[in-house]
């Protein structure tokens, strides 16, 4: 099994100062915890920061052989970029905003020049302790930069991210200063993962409307290589919590709550202070379900377990008073001699407590205003083994679509909240078990075990896809070959693709003319009479003729529309119709009026929709409609339509690259023949080839074509060579 390295801001365990000596603690909760039995498991270091100075662990005496012995490499961060970095950047601006508390978020330069020197200070020390085979798995929003920090030292790693918080959506998102910079980063992963596909669309949205990347399938394809996105919903460490409730440490602990519970039914919420938690409106709502249940009162008791988190920051210290002034408004109001409305504990648990007062509990309110995943709803419905009891749990907490069986509420939504509370009250336990069955079943089968599993699985997957697709690619050596070969030809033809292929896109398609560099390298060809050089364009003949005209070249309009052979004039292939247009031109200005930044081009025997320009997401839903729409109109029309690269093209049926590439071949006897292309349309160019014809694909993808390059700069270098060697 391949050696795996953990990449996380905190170490699994802790270096605490006691009485000036130092102690290696493990941490509590969180990831570490959950993935322990899996992690020892493997071949595995631990690499993040030991919670300490380095200046300290040096110091210390065998700190440092301590943590290494427990497979743990420290990664030594400064005072100062631990307070700019974690309580600054991390807790002040990215958990606010990713939690869509954009007014809560902090934007300092200061800020964001941590975040890097403390990403490149664990790039830097895991790049000193990866070897080539190894899997690196990043975790979370501390360090969003390291993927692409690494990628450059470690071109070929295999190297996984998960984010363990919210993605939010792009309006959100775009707020961030630094937004291309993490998304950057984060395409340094093979593999980036998210807790649910809502969280993995907004990603992609995000890289799609501001570094242009399109996925398909989950699939980001990159100059170099792919990057996927998906979505992994972190699971639980299932049957510790299960079996946990007959340990004799939790029934004494269990005997212990009752006790002085009374025989109170009990609502319990669990939950680090912090303000996306929701804690003050789950308030309001008890205080609410009270004022209008009296038969409630004296009944029933809300445990409310707070514990402390980021006490130095203002926001948390002012939450911290609200919850105060809360609870002891309700309790003074609600509460009499003997019985008090709510048990307020302000610490942290020790594991068997907390599975104490999950298995009591008869209500669970876990109502997150913003959660990445939410994990006490979940070990909460695993402790429930005699099928006992209710969950209330937010929408917007990641866990809520796989507890569908919960009640699902609103948070925002006051009356939703206190009538979930009596509806959990009241349920039946038949109900009760029904639901808890269901979640336990799913929860039980897609553990943390499996969670990271599946993650390492598809990151593997991922890197196997990668490795196909290079095996395409048109090595240097392939390339050498392919210059020979053309080198040694008295006759040679090449198919070339104009846009995508010998020129990048630009928004607007007028704009892409040819420059000169390109015009010097078409001249050098045709110069040599044993080379013969077809463009075949979806472009429309005027332009062709007006930039290529005066060339020594062959050139194919409108795919295949028109044929200007070399030294000849413009033909059509056939007999072609273009009344067809003005049915269909008033449908596109439909589209266009309907699309802002969209625009109709207009060509001999086709009519094409671009949307280029317009907001991507509204381009792609309007391009499907207008496929869709046109579709039921040309079906008895003799014309295709054709969904290109952002365009939506009308033509004739018979017309296709195909068809004016056989007539090209059909010409002479060639004994060199290389296609190149970048989009589908050129397929057709690639399927009509002999097989011992050169094709290549632009980019990467399912192609007929042999080879593929990865990028259009590369097109050019190889025609460059080639130029050079006849
Ligand atoms: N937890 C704990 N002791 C406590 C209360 C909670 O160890 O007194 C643990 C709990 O078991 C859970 C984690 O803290 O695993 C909270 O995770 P969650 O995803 O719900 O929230 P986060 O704190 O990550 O925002």
């Amino acid at each position: 099994m391949r050696r795996l390295l953990i990449v996380s801001n905190r170490l699994p365990v802790t270096v605490q100062e006691k009485k000036g000596d130092l102690h290696v603690e493990p941490s509590v909760g969180g990831l570490a915890t959950g993935l322990s039995s899996w992690y020892k498991s493997r071949d595995s270091i631990w690499i993040g920061w030991p919670g300490t100075t380095g200046k300290k662990i040096k110091r210390g005496k065998d700190i440092l052989e301590k943590l290494l012995s427990a497979n743990c490499h420290p990664v030594s961060i400064s005072q100062q970029d631990v307070e700019a970095h974690y309580h600054g950047i991390c807790n002040r601006t990215i958990w606010p905003l990713f939690h869509y508390f954009p007014l809560y978020a902090e934007y300092s330069e200061g800020f964001w020049e941590a975040y890097e020197r403390v990403n490149t200070a664990f790039a830097n020390v895991v790049a000193g302790i990866a070897k080539p085979n190894d899997i690196i798995w990043i975790h979370d929003y501390h360090l969003m930069l390291l993927p692409k920090l690494l990628r450059e030292r470690l071109p070929k790693a295999t190297m996984g991210f998960f984010l363990h918080i919210p993605f939010p959506s792009f309006e959100i998102f775009r707020l961030l200063p630094w937004r291309n910079q993490i998304l950057e980063g984060l395409l340094g992963a093979d593999l980036v993962g998210f807790h649910n596909y809502d969280y993995t669309g907004h990603f992609l949205d995000s890289v799609h409307r501001l570094l242009g990347y399109e996925a398909a399938m989950g699939q980001i394809t990159l100059a170099d290589r792919i990057v996927r996105a998906d979505a992994f919903p972190m699971g639980i460490n299932y049957q510790q919590f299960s079996s946990a409730v007959q340990d004799s440490k939790t029934h004494a602990e269990r005997k212990r709550f009752r006790k002085k519970l009374g025989d109170c039914q009990v609502i319990l919420s669990v939950d680090r202070l912090d303000y996306t938690k929701g804690i003050p409106q789950r308030l309001e709502a008890f205080s609410a379900f009270l004022e209008r249940n009296p038969k409630f009162l004296r009944k029933v008791i809300l445990v409310l377990l707070v514990v402390p988190s980021r006490t130095r920051v203002g926001r948390y210290m002012q939450l911290k008073k609200e919850v105060d002034g809360l609870v002891g408004e309700i309790n003074g109001k609600y509460g009499t001699i003997g019985w008090m409305p709510i048990w307020y504990l302000y610490r942290s648990l020790r594991f068997h407590s907390l599975v104490a007062l999950y298995s009591l509990a008869d209500v669970a309110l876990v109502t997150p205003l913003r959660d990445g995943m939410n994990l006490i709803a979940k070990e909460y419905t695993a402790t429930k083994t005699d099928g006992k009891g209710v969950l209330i749990l937010s929408e917007t907490a990641g866990a809520a679509q796989e507890l569908g069986e919960a009640i699902i509420v609103n948070t925002n939504n006051h009356e939703e909240l206190v009538q979930a509370l009596t509806k959990a009250l009241e349920m039946s336990e038949q109900e009760q078990i029904e639901h808890n069955r269901i979640m336990q079943k799913r929860l039980r089968r897609y553990d943390v075990v499996r969670w990271a599993d599946e993650f390492v699985d598809k990151l593997l997957n991922t890197k196997k896809l990668q490795q196909e697709m290079k095996e395409k690619t048109l090595t240097f050596e392939m390339q050498r070959k392919l210059v020979n070969a053309f080198k040694e030809s008295n006759n040679a033809l090449l198919l070339l693709d104009y846009d995508g292929t010998l020129t990048p896109f630009s928004p607007k398609p007028v704009d892409a003319i040819p420059g000169a560099r390109l015009l010097t390298l078409l001249e050098e060809f045709t110069r040599n009479p044993r080379t013969e050089v077809v463009l075949i364009s979806g472009r429309d003949k005027d332009t062709l003729e007006k930039w290529f005209g005066s060339f020594n070249v062959g050139l194919v309009a409108e795919h295949g529309a028109w044929i200007k052979e070399k030294g000849g004039g413009w033909e059509t292939i056939e007999a072609l119709t273009s009344d067809w247009k003005e049915e269909i031109y008033p449908i596109l200005e439909s589209w266009v009026d309907r699309t802002p930044g969209s625009f109709i081009e207009e060509k001999e025997f086709s009519l094409v929709w671009h949307y280029r320009k317009a907001n991507p997401k509204l381009g792609e839903i309007r391009a499907r409609e207008l496929i869709n729409n046109l579709s039921n109109i040309t079906a008895n029309l003799n014309l295709h339509v054709l969904e290109g690269n952002k365009i939506v093209e009308v033509k004739n049926t018979d017309i296709n690259k195909g068809r004016a590439a056989l007539k090209c071949m059909s010409k002479e006897e060639w004994d060199f023949i290389l296609a190149i292309g970048d989009d589908w349309t050129d397929e057709d160019t690639f399927k009509a080839l002999p097989p011992t014809a050169w094709s290549i694909k632009v980019g990467f993808g399912a192609s007929a074509a042999r080879f593929s390059l990865s990028s259009q700069s590369e097109v050019i270098s190889l025609l460059r060579k080639m130029v050079r060697r006849r």
